[in-house]
């Protein structure tokens, strides 16, 4: 777990990190950022106030008129340009979120990769947006009648996002907000804020109009209630924790609101799954990104007839991980985003065994860097087992039967993904019914998404649906056209 120097591969960046109309600005407060696994200073970032955000949205609202009078074809090209881009750049903008995030560059990697799709999607979604005639003579009245609805943006459309996966998920706001005409105010994560000033260079470099983006780093508790509060703007899409979620609809009220929130993830074994791509599956799931991933893997049901094998198997397949300096190649889990997270999944644990739990490897750290921690015999009502943990800690639990499994994996109150693995179609399929989240994986585990797919959470609180074809509808409003022969 020794630590290595690495050279920043982040421009240092002066803090004019905010993108208000045509310009890059500064504030009159920065806050340093960190790379979590060295502690290097990779840049300043400026602290948006009220007054930003004030002068944000209104930049938005002409950069909406602007957008509103692109044309389809238009928009789609600048957002494959973009995705072109970034394709080209791809290895500096992994080498950027490893450093900012600690996440390993293999992860990194394929987060690029990902974004480059999403914009690609989100560009092809911008020309694929039509409505549909109506048949308005189908009924008696409409006879001298005909019409069609199309799809319509919205205006200004307020984005929020987390620190975990720092490009991918900007871009599934981002992209199918301008692929329908809209303008955005960004506001990434405190913790990740020179991804973003990367990204929204590279937007404008690609013919973004003024207007269409605006950044605003900085500190949500600051601004936040400004921007989703303003009334010239018609949404919020959010992504992050319940508490600033709630927070953020309070503030938003009569608004379009989209929330995507925190899971914790189950994973049910039955006795005729096959046990070792299973154990594979689920410690890679439950373990990159330093388990701070919002589908990963957090509570593994295994039936009791298998129980010790994948047990042993899961321990094998975790100590197997490379642990360490994210830069290298072959780093499977790097450090979590910072020393206070690191000490609270240390904490979790430490009180999982207090109240019964037994530890069956990690449960140390170095700095940020957490071993992945394995614990058997939890207690349900430990805070490992009922609260998101967002860090690299599972808990193994033994069942008899199918349903009390389903039931206790429906006990979470966040839901997104839920994963089964069985050789038999009966189990699956019944698994896939019961299950109350908003994806099932049959044979994989819960860490899975395919951009283009539907995706969002089940629980409390989940409003709406990302994938790019899907945040396209939340992001737009039909209008009907109705023509009389009068
Ligand atoms: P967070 O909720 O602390 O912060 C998310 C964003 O909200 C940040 O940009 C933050 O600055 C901003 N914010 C904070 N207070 C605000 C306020 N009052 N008004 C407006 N914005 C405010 O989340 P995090 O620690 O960055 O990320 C971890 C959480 O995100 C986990 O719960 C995880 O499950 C969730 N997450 C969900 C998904 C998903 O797609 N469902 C994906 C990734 C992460």
């Amino acid at each position: 777990l020794a630590l290595r120097q690495v050279v920043t591969p982040v421009p240092a960046e002066t803090g004019r990190t905010l993108l208000i109309g045509a310009g890059w600005e500064t504030a009159a407060e920065t806050m340093t950022v960190r790379n979590p696994f060295t502690g290097d200073v990779l840049g300043e970032a400026a602290c948006a106030g009220v007054e930003h955000a004030e002068r944000a949205v209104a930049s938005a609202v002409l950069g909406a008129e602007l957008m509103r009078d692109l044309s389809t074809g238009a928009r789609s090209r600048i957002l494959h340009a973009a995705a072109a881009a970034l394709e080209a750049d791809a290895a500096r903008f992994a080498a950027a979120i490893t450093a900012e995030t600690g996440k390993p560059v293999r992860s990194a990697t394929r987060e690029v990769a990902r974004a480059v799709n999403t914009l690609r999607l989100s560009a092809e979604e911008a020309v694929r947006l039509a409505g549909e005639t109506i048949a308005f003579d189908s009924f008696p009245g409409g006879e001298t009648r005909s019409g069609h609805y199309v799809h319509e943006p919205l205006g200004v459309i307020v984005a929020i996002t987390p620190f975990n996966d720092p490009l991918n998920l900007i871009c599934h706001k981002v992209g199918p907000a301008l692929a329908v005409g809209n303008a955005v105010v960004l506001k990434p994560a405190e913790q990740a804020p020179l991804v973003a000033v990367m990204l929204a260079k590279l937007l404008l470099a690609a013919g973004l109009p003024e207007g269409a983006l605006n950044l605003l780093t900085g500190r949500g508790c600051d601004f936040g209630d400004a921007l989703t509060g303003h009334e010239d703007v018609a949404m919020v899409s959010f992504t992050g924790g319940a508490g600033v979620g709630q927070a953020i609809c309070r503030s938003a009220g009569m608004k379009r609101v989209a929330m995507e929130l925190g899971g914790n993830g189950p994973v049910i074994v039955m006795d005729d799954a096959d046990i070792d791509t299973a154990a594979q599956a689920c410690a890679s799931g439950a373990f990159g990104a330093a388990g701070q991933n919002c589908i990963g893997v957090q509570r593994i049901y295994v039936h009791e007839s298998v129980h010790d094998a994948f047990r042993d198997a899961m321990v094998a397949a975790t100590n197997a991980l490379t642990v360490g300096d994210p830069t290298d190649p072959a780093t499977d889990i790097g450090p979590m985003i910072d020393l206070q997270q690191a000490e609270r999944i240390l904490t979790w644990t430490r009180e999982a065994v207090a109240q019964g739990a037994t530890l069956l490897t990690g449960g140390e750290r170095v700095g940020a860097l957490v071993r992945p921690t394995l614990l058997a015999d939890v207690p349900e009502a430990a805070k490992v087992s009922c609260e998101e943990a967002f860090g690299p800690v599972v808990s193994l639990f033994r069942f008899s039967d199918v349903d009390e499994a389903i039931d206790a994996a429906n006990r979470a109150e966040y839901a997104i993904h839920a994963a089964i693995f069985t050789g038999s179609l009966r189990h699956a399929r019944h698994a896939a019914r019961r299950l109350r989240v908003a994806g099932v994986m049959i044979n994989d585990s819960t860490d899975y998404r395919l951009d283009a797919m539907p995706f969002g959470g089940a629980g409390r609180g989940n409003m709406g649906r990302e994938g790019v074809r899907f945040a396209v509808r939340e992001m737009s409003q039909t209008k009907v056209v109705c023509f009389h022969d009068a």
